[in-house]
């Protein structure tokens, strides 16, 4: 019962939306992405709108076209150039596991024996999924057996048991609990216990007081009431129980960290021996936790955030057991909800999607049934769309891009007025580190372990969240798996690891619009190039450059040049809080200077890996663009973007990346080369006096 939104913990780099806004469109499978035809000079002249002047809104001469002709389908919250890829992989997708659940192996399947069994998984996982017929006439049956173990609760004692089961079902009450490499040694994996326990998307729904946050906390009421009540609660049972739930939530609300303050790794970084754990909430058994939820032997962990867990520590002692019950009631509930019958789901889309992100239909249950099995069994999925959907040819030219775009960075910090030699030569050895995973990952994961079984969709879901967090705690005290992969193939998306120092570009963006190998290299450098450097420069953001190469929590600069790279992001950080967005609030630069960090550099040297690449070659204008316009162009196509006004407020509180518009045109005004391919007078709204850079 993974919360699709969540992005992996830990994984605080991505490049696009930590949920990529999960595409509509028409129902056709494989639907090919909504884009013109490129020209020869490979940008969209259909998606611009060449009337406005590049210089004074570059986004907008770039998107105009493209935003006036894809309105936000009625089933998404947004959409963009990712989404629309997301949606054309999905019907993909579907063909795959429409074959898988009539059986209809393909024909030449290389490992036979063990792909079979995964096939037959996927089949089985996916079609259990699609009964809605099934799902209907069983009920709330399904979620019986939990809600009967949650009222049978008798005492604090029992908590520990129940709440490692809870935690296996990938319900995440109260807390969190995995594990991760230690940030002051990469090499050893440690058990973290983590703030949790929301259903809202931020601790700041919870707290802050402006008429908006007060107005959607009584719907959340409203929707907590009709949740219970689907359940079969008396309406003044379900009022009571509603207000309980909100009490709860506040509680943990106001003990979390912020956003920003979660940035910190400094902050969320507690090491702590065993004893040190039980002192911090002594109210909780933590022996029979451990047990129940079957961690290996854990003498000493990470607590993320000490103070919350004071705060569960003291909720336990003040929160009678009724109002505790009633909480985990809810979290199992929400947690089960996508999967029980149409009166649950319509109630979950109708305040999270649709009230809260904008969205005003649900998706088709074949996209819902195709995102629950890709996470519940994305690598064996994955593995059939890369056999027949990825092209070897393009991994080794992305690799050979990669190498180009590595080298490029190389230069910009050999040449880097503001950074003395020490702290240039930890650099240069920080990325010399860096490994590169490039498609799919070479290990495909192994499935055995988990048992699927037709016409059970609520306990595949459970199940596959058990192997799930089973899977990451054998790794505690394990040798550091490198190969291991955090996103899926078919993802439309990118990450950078800190604690691993690599780069992960799944075979899902490796397609047009972000690449091309059919068209010029320029916008290929402007998209595919910006995106593997963005996630290069993610090393060495204001987060990341605090890791070493070894992926070390660890201090590498003299004073001097942390000083001036400090005073540089903070340009930046100011640079993007001026920007307005979703109405009343601005860009929160702060919560999004290791993204807006990432798309001045990845941009920066992908021009720089452009030039180099263009050496002894013939300048062409073609479609009427020089090279540096078609690469321009290039860039800010990959980030087109429609979205509701409330998908907009709610992007901007709590992700970490800005809006599209500002990816833009927040990035080139920092950049003299753009001015200089444009012909940008000075002083005009792309090409200010002032101007950030810190790579
Ligand atoms: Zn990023």
């Amino acid at each position: 019962m993974t919360i699709r939104c969540a992005a992996p913990a830990g994984l605080a780099a991505v490049l696009a939306l930590c949920c990529p806004p999960v595409a509509a469109g028409p129902a056709a499978p494989a639907a090919v992405p909504a884009a013109a035809v490129p020209s020869a000079a490979g940008v969209s002249r259909v998606d611009m709108e060449p009337r406005v002047d590049p210089c004074v809104d570059f986004y907008r001469y770039a998107c105009g076209g493209w935003m006036a002709n894809h309105p936000v389908p009625p089933d998404q919250r947004a959409w963009n150039r990712f989404a629309a890829l997301t949606d054309a992989n999905r019907g993909k997708l579907r063909d795959i596991l429409s074959a898988d659940a009539a059986d209809a192996l393909p024909a030449d399947p290389a490992d036979r024996a063990g792909r079979d069994a995964d096939q037959r998984k996927l089949g089985d996982f996916y079609a259990s999924c699609m009964d809605e017929a099934g799902v209907e006439k069983r009920g709330v049956a399904a979620l019986q057996p939990g809600l009967e173990r949650i009222a049978a609760l008798r005492s604090a004692t029992e908590l520990p048991a129940l709440l490692a089961r809870l935690h296996q079902e990938g319900v995440s009450a109260l807390f969190r609990f995995y594990s991760a490499q230690d940030s002051k040694d990469a090499t050893s994996v440690i058990a973290v216990v983590d703030a949790g326990g929301l259903a809202l998307p931020d601790r700041d729904y919870y707290l802050k007081t402006d008429a908006k946050s007060t107005e959607q906390r009584a719907e959340y009421l409203q929707h907590l009431q009709r949740m219970f009540g689907l359940l079969g609660e008396a309406p003044a049972r379900a009022a009571a129980d509603a207000a309980a739930v909100l009490d709860v939530e506040t509680a943990l609300a106001k003990a979390s960290l912020d956003r920003v303050s979660r940035r910190d790794p400094v902050k969320v970084y507690h090491k702590l021996g065993r004893d040190e754990l039980a002192a911090l909430a002594p109210s909780f058994g933590w022996d029979g936790y451990l047990a129940a939820i079957e961690s290996p032997p854990v003498s000493s962990l990470n607590v993320a955030e000490p103070d919350f867990l004071k705060a569960v520590d003291g909720l336990l002692r003040s929160t009678g057991l009724a109002n505790l019950q009633t909480y985990l009631r809810w979290q199992l509930l929400h947690a089960a909800a996508p999967w029980l019958p149409s009166a649950f789901v319509n109630e979950n889309f109708a305040f999270f999607d649709k009230t809260l992100g904008g969205a005003h239909e649900l998706k088709p249950r074949w996209k819902r049934c195709v995102e629950a099995t890709d996470d519940a069994l994305g690598e064996a999925l994955g593995r059939e769309y890369v056999a027949r959907w990825f092209d070897p040819e393009a991994k080794q030219r992305t690799l050979a891009l990669v190498g180009e775009v590595e080298k490029a960075m190389g230069r910009d910090i050999a040449d880097l007025g503001w950074m003395g030699g020490e702290t240039k030569r930890r650099a240069e050895e920080k990325l010399a580190a860096l490994a590169n995973k490039i498609g799919y990952p070479d290990v495909w994961r192994d499935y055995s372990r988990l048992a699927v079984v037709r016409g059970d969709l609520l306990g595949n879901v459970e199940r596959a969240d058990a192997f799930a967090l089973a899977r990451r705690l054998a790794k505690i005290g394990k040798p550091v798996d490198r190969k291991e992969w955090l996103m899926t193939p078919p993802t439309v998306n990118a990450y950078y690891s800190a604690p691993m120092n690599d780069i992960n570009i799944p075979a899902g963006i490796l397609q047009p619009p972000f690449y091309d190998p059919g068209r010029d290299d320029a916008p290929n450098y402007g998209a595919i190039g910006a995106v593997l450097g963005h996630e290069m420069t993610h090393g060495f953001d204001d987060r990341g450059s605090q890791f070493d190469g070894h992926g070390n929590l660890a201090d590498w600069w003299t004073p001097a040049d942390e000083a001036e790279f400090k005073r540089r992001t903070a340009c930046i950080a100011d640079e993007y809080s001026a920007f307005p967005a979703a109405g009343d609030l601005h860009v929160n630069g702060r919560l999004t200077l290791g993204e807006n960090t990432a798309d001045n550099g990845g941009l920066r040297i992908a021009y720089q890996a452009y030039e180099a690449s263009r050496t002894g070659k013939p300048r062409q204008t073609l479609d009427g663009f020089t090279p540096e316009q078609r690469l321009f162009l290039g860039f800010a196509q990959i980030w087109c973007s429609n979205t509701t006004p409330e998908a907009e407020r709610q992007h901007v509180l709590t992700n970490p990346h800005s809006p599209g518009r500002y990816r833009v045109d927040g990035t080139v005004v920092n950049m003299p080369e753009f001015q200089q391919a444009f012909q940008c007078k000075p002083g005009s709204p792309m090409a200010p006096e002032k101007r950030c850079r810190a790579w």
